[in-house]
């Protein structure tokens, strides 16, 4: 098989409890899955366009944008990473009507052990993709609330008590031990009761998920490939993980390199 064109990040979806991975490329979508265990090939063939707009870029920003999108979306604003930050109510948000449809929907705050117990938030629409995304193997919704802000107060409001971050080293090498995330949850929602109320925010059902990863064999030692520094990569497909390729010869990020000009051989 010889694919190209651009990529995206891989698509996601749980099947009896076991991530599957597909790769868009061009105008084709690959089922990454089946390549498992097999020698693969992907060359960077120079060219990145934006995924906003299409144009050439030299250099991608926010994850394969050019230079003028990732300044004046609203998706490549820092309130995206920092959700407590949200302007909205300012009038200064960079697309007020994307801004409307985006932030103002339902979101949860969630528990996950990516590489140890962490919280974060998400839209409720993108449940079970974000935990996938980020290579955790096991997930507990906890809140719901009505907005992208009041999710990053209460998300906030935790960070003395939880991380709030993925050591992605760790989840790759698969270096996680089980947690009890209920006990988790029930400590935490302890500590903020009156922001769970001035926000209305709803509690949810226990419905713990978990994930688990089509790897056969994890990396013992991290070696993170790079499309600008390394064109052509090749090696056996060990697993994924997270949006990782885990290859014999490193690890590779394949939302890191959104919007790049790949050709994929197999
Ligand atoms: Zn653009």
């Amino acid at each position: 098989m010889q694919l190209a064109g651009p990529i995206k990040m891989m698509k996601t979806a749980l099947v009896d409890l076991r991530a599957t991975y597909s790769l868009p490329i061009g105008r084709e979508v690959v089922e990454m899955n089946s390549l498992i265990g097999k020698p693969i090939k992907l060359t960077f063939i120079g060219d990145i366009s934006c995924s906003n707009c299409g144009n050439r870029t030299s250099k991608s920003f926010s994850q394969g944008y050019c230079f003028p999108c990732a300044r004046s979306l609203a998706r490549c604003d820092m309130c995206i990473m920092k959700p407590e930050t949200c302007h909205y109510h300012l009038g200064t948000c960079r697309e007020p009507q994307w801004g409307l449809s985006n932030c103002f929907s339902p979101h949860i705050v969630y528990l996950a052990n990516s590489s140890g117990p962490k919280v974060g938030i998400t839209r409720a629409s993108n449940m079970p993709g974000r935990w996938i995304d980020q290579g955790a193997i096991s997930a507990l919704p906890i809140l719901k609330v009505n907005s992208r802000i009041d999710s990053g107060q209460i998300e906030s409001a935790l960070k003395p008590f939880i991380a709030d971050k993925t050591n992605w080293r760790k989840m790759l090498k698969n270096e996680v031990e089980p947690t009890d995330l209920l006990e988790i949850k029930n400590g935490l929602l302890e500590k903020i009761p009156e922001l769970i109320n001035h926000l209305e925010a709803k509690q949810l059902d226990d419905e713990m998920l978990n994930i688990n990863y089509p790897v056969l064999k994890y990396p013992t030692k991290i070696v993170s490939l790079n499309f600008d520094k390394t064109p052509s990569i090749s090696g056996v497909l060990d697993g994924i993980k997270g949006q990782y390729l885990l290859l014999d010869s490193g690890v590779l990020n394949m939302r890191k390199f959104s919007s790049y000009h790949i050709e994929l051989t197999s």
